[in-house]
């Protein structure tokens, strides 16, 4: 039986944890029909692929209610009033609470000071029991809840460690316990909503009205009802509403939103501008192109909310390291029953080393510097990504668009038996439709000469050959020597070689067989290459290749020119038999293309980077980090904040390690009192935070 599957974005309220991510996934992976869940902290949604024949969004929004947590409904406004009046009560609850364990606090230092009698036991177990429960509450439900799915979560044994005080009559140390593993939660959710900010900050940036104009009218709508074609006006000042093309006006445009740049840029009719930059400076009448989630930003919000779907391989072993955990810690706080026989001891181990801080330490600082560096203008698909970047050790990179600017111009043209103009009307009709830089070059050479073009027929592009049409008949191709194979280039070799000495780009030119011409495009090496490649090579990357279609002299003296090895004549397909090659030989590589004719080469790399993404929806879509703005010092950058992030990764993980594993020998031995043992476990979080919001704030 053929079953058709969709894919829904359903929000999650609730999720404070890493802990609570993988509560969600597995209730609703747990449904019949359910075939994959990615669970997302940062923007609170699970994307739930599915089979609409066995489960709907109601079923899906009821296990995710079983596992304690909410699907909101966004279609109804919150009520607000009642909203704010249970946060006013939950206000005057929490004051109440925190005088309350701030005075038992002092009182049991001071009993444990001897400073004062045990004032703490002339205080009755009623009213003890009725403290604790109150104050832990959510946590005796989550752990209710759980246990019922059979889970055993962090929560459950700190409740645990919790009823062994109980148990031995320590009513305030019990107390004391709940108090600090709320404050645990709270330095958890705390840690959680500072990471999720750098998201949160980059969706806010989203347009959300746009001011249509309709039938010489111009209102203001919701971005939801604007179409493509839709005409905009953008007033100075204002955000630009949609990707679109400039009718007419002019304006400077403030890119900083998306490129990370803030050099303005001028805009006139026929030039594409993007949603969620600003027009500073004139007007603007557009045509719409894209609106919301299909415009470059629109791109960039869903893949940096998606990103953690990557996960790097050190989060894989501390999530596999986590479910290992609390088995380990209950087995310890066994042993040390077992052979102390002191209850109190065993709370503390318990109590002690149950936070999610493994789970946090990796995501924490892979959202930090995912968020940061979308701010910047790059996209990181994912942590995976960052840490392929810190490892890699070849860097190849595809020649045009990528080194060069792209904006080849034709420098010199020989024809044969026919005249100039014929040879560059023919060549630039078969180009028409083409959108290589090379056919842009060659269309602009005859514009410039004032020669019409003729309508091609059967047009047909060869990636990394040329491209072939029919006109007027006649079969023409313009491409390169290995395009027109058997096409007779003996007698012309002298000029052939004057020009590829001369490190140009040829284009041959034929009819129906006959080599009728040769045009020549001169590409420019974009300036701050040469500056960024001594960077990467001082960055430990000492193997940088340069791949490329094009012929082989143009190919050394370019290379040349940065100092770097070549390989020339090549196929999109030849590049990505390169990449293998050297990850067969243990290599991570990253590959930096544009886009044109290279996006398998970058799928295929450890890390393809894109040059110039910027609404290109090749590049964006193919790379794993794509650079919104063409700028290569943003390469070696990009390769700094990896290995930034990657150690604070390494020390985030360090730290926590160590620090759990001190606190467990200490409580184990019954140097740990619960009460410092339940204080200690809230720490770590904030540790955690401290550490990574060094990457927030990165350049
Ligand atoms: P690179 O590897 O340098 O980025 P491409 O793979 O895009 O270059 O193209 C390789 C070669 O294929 C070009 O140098 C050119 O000779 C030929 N070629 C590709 N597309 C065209 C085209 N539209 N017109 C003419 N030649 C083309
Ligand atoms: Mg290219």
């Amino acid at each position: 039986m053929a079953s058709s599957t969709q894919t829904l974005e359903v929000p999650i309220a609730g999720m404070d944890c890493t802990e609570c991510t993988l509560h969600v996934q597995h209730a609703i992976a747990a449904l019949p029909g359910v075939d994959q869940v990615d669970v997302f902290l940062a923007s609170e949604k699970a994307i739930v692929r599915f089979d609409p024949a066995q489960v709907d969004l109601l079923a899906i929004s009821d296990a995710v209610k079983g596992a304690g947590y909410r699907v909101p409904d966004r279609t109804l406004p919150p009520d607000r009033s009642s909203a704010l009046q249970r946060g006013y009560s939950r206000q005057v609850l929490t004051l109440f609470g925190v005088v309350f364990f701030a005075v038992l606090f002092i009182v049991v230092i001071g009993e444990g000071l001897g400073v004062f009698a045990r004032l703490t036991e002339l205080i009755p177990w009623p009213i003890w029991s009725i403290v604790i429960v109150a104050a832990g509450l959510p946590i005796f439900r989550n752990v209710i809840r759980a246990t019922l799915h059979r889970q055993v979560i962090s929560h459950t044994l700190m409740t645990l460690g919790m009823l062994a005080a109980v148990a031995v009559g320590e009513w305030a140390t019990a107390a004391i316990v709940v108090f600090f593993m709320r404050v645990g939660d709270y330095a958890e959710r705390f840690t959680t909503e500072r990471a999720r900010r750098a998201v949160k900050d980059l969706t806010a940036l989203a347009p959300q009205t746009a001011r249509l104009e309709e039938n010489g009218v111009e209102h203001e709508v919701p971005i939801g009802q604007v179409q493509p074609g839709d005409v905009i006006i953008v007033r100075p000042g204002e955000k630009i509403p949609v990707d679109g093309e400039v009718i007419d006006g002019q304006a400077t445009i403030d890119q900083a939103t998306i490129t990370g740049e803030s050099l303005p840029v001028e805009a006139g009719p026929g030039v594409h501008v993007y949603a969620a930059t600003f027009a500073r400076l004139g007007s603007l009448r557009l045509r719409t192109i894209h609106v919301g989630s299909d415009t470059t930003f629109g791109r960039v919000i869903k893949l940096v909310e998606e990103a953690e779907a990557q996960r790097a391989d050190v989060q894989r072993v501390a999530d596999k390291f986590s479910a290992y955990y609390l088995p380990v810690v209950a087995g310890i706080a066994a042993l040390t029953f077992l052979i102390s026989r002191d209850p109190l001891a065993t709370c503390a181990v318990l109590v002690v080393a149950c936070s999610c801080s493994f789970a946090l330490a990796t995501p924490i600082a892979m959202l930090a510097s995912i968020g940061a560096a979308a701010k910047h203008g790059l996209l990181i698909k994912g942590g995976k990504y960052l840490e392929a970047l810190a490892q890699a050790d070849v860097l190849l990179i595809d020649k045009t668009g990528t080194l060069t600017l792209g904006q080849p111009q034709i420098v010199d043209q020989v024809a044969y038996g026919i005249s100039l103009a014929d040879l560059l009307q023919l060549a630039a009709s078969v180009e028409r439709y083409s959108e290589h830089p090379l056919a842009q070059a060659v269309r602009a050479a005859a514009q410039a000469q004032n020669i019409p073009l003729l309508e091609p027929h059967d047009f047909e592009a060869l990636p990394g050959l040329g491209v072939r049409a029919r006109i007027n008949g006649s079969v023409i191709t313009v491409g390169n020597r290995r395009f027109i194979g058997q096409a007779d280039t003996l007698s012309v070799l002298p000029d052939i070689e004057r020009l590829e000495a001369q490190g140009q780009t040829l284009l041959y030119v034929t009819k129906d067989g006959q080599l009728n011409g040769v045009l020549a495009a001169a590409d420019t090496l974009r300036p701050e290459v040469p500056a960024a490649i001594e960077a990467l090579r001082s960055l430990g990357l000492h193997h940088i290749e340069l791949l490329t279609g094009d012929n082989e002299r143009t190919a050394a003296t370019l290379a040349q020119q940065i100092g770097v090895s070549y390989r020339a004549n090549l196929l999109p397909e030849n590049k990505i038999a390169i990449v293998k090659e050297y990850q067969a030989q243990g290599h991570v590589v990253i590959m930096v293309g544009d886009g044109v004719n290279d996006a398998p080469a970058l799928a295929q790399a450890n890390i393809g980077l894109a040059m110039g993404a910027a609404g290109s929806d090749v590049a964006i879509e193919a790379a794993h980090i794509a650079l919104l703005r063409d700028d290569w010092t943003l390469v070696p950058r990009v390769l700094q904040i990896a290995r930034r992030t990657m150690r604070v990764v390494k020390s985030n993980l360090g730290f926590t390690i160590g620090y759990n594993a001190i606190g467990l020998t200490l409580a184990a031995l019954g140097y740990l009192p619960p009460v410092l043992a339940a204080a200690a476990q809230s720490l770590p979080d904030i540790g955690i935070l401290a550490n990574s919001s060094r990457l927030i704030r990165q350049k």
